[in-house]
């Protein structure tokens, strides 16, 4: 569903991504993990061209390149994001964040997207805070109304760019499990994590990252409990 080749990116002379081969199916959770520095952040911005990637790579999403002009607003229109720093418009409520694209996207009336608003509200578990602003929620609220903003454009894929990073111990938990709940509805998610328990039981496949390559892309069982490579072993062992 996702297909990625050679993808090659360049900071000016820094080689931050060094050449990734990659396929991820329809539906299918994959979990990156790796170093920080390693390209994860880099590799998932690509996926919707945040960042410009070499000539001689290719993306497609769903068989459509991802490349500048016409098609990469039906690419955005497919693939939400989700960012470590939850990024709501601090000036509007709940419920107008996540109304915002479908009304200028898609053109949807304001009585249907506050309908799907607060529908995804309750599914992420907010069903009471649609007329607060962001900075009147916890952390772990704002992250789950990002995730529903993101929903709102009834997304295929998701990307997750270590979304329980800033968020204080006690409220991993919540969006987590509004994650693990995705993870069942068949969108296909990749997630830059550290949270290597939930990598361990969601995704299936977890990829390992270093110095800008794919050194090792296996099952959870399998990634967690005989990893091949010796980089993933030494990392493994230092954040287990
Ligand atoms: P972290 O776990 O710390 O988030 P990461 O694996 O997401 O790390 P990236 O953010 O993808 O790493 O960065 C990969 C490399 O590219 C790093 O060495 C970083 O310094 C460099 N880099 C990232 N963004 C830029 C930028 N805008 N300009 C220059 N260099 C950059
Ligand atoms: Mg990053």
């Amino acid at each position: 569903y996702i297909s990625i080749r050679n993808l090659q990116k360049f900071y000016g002379h820094y080689h931050a991504l060094r050449g990734i081969d990659l396929e991820i199916a329809r539906g299918e959770v994959v979990c990156v993990v790796g170093p920080s520095g390693s390209g994860k952040s880099t590799l998932i911005r690509c996926i919707n061209r945040l960042e410009d990637f070499f000539a001689d790579s290719a993306i497609h999403v769903d068989g459509v390149p991802v490349l500048p002009g016409a098609n990469l607003a039906k690419v955005r229109a497919e693939v939400g994001m989700v960012f470590q720093s939850f990024n709501l418009f601090p000036h509007l409520t709940v419920r107008q964040n996540i109304m915002l694209a479908p009304r200028r996207v898609r053109g949807t009336t304001k009585a249907a997207a506050a309908a799907q608003a607060d529908q995804l509200l309750a599914r992420v578990g907010l069903e009471s805070q649609a007329e607060k602003y962001p900075s009147g929620l916890s952390g772990g609220q704002q992250q789950r109304v990002a995730i529903a903003r993101a929903l709102a454009m009834e997304p295929q894929v998701l990307l997750f760019d270590e979304p329980t990073s800033a968020l204080d111990p006690e409220m991993v938990g919540e969006v987590l499990d509004v994650m693990r709940d995705l993870a069942q509805t068949g969108v296909t998610m990749v997630v830059v994590t550290h949270e290597m328990g939930f990598a361990r039981q969601v995704a299936d496949r977890v990829i390992f990252m270093d110095g800008g390559e794919v050194i090792e892309s296996a099952p959870p069982a399998e990634f967690f409990s005989a990893p091949r490579e010796t980089r993933t072993r030494n990392f493994l062992h230092a954040v287990l």
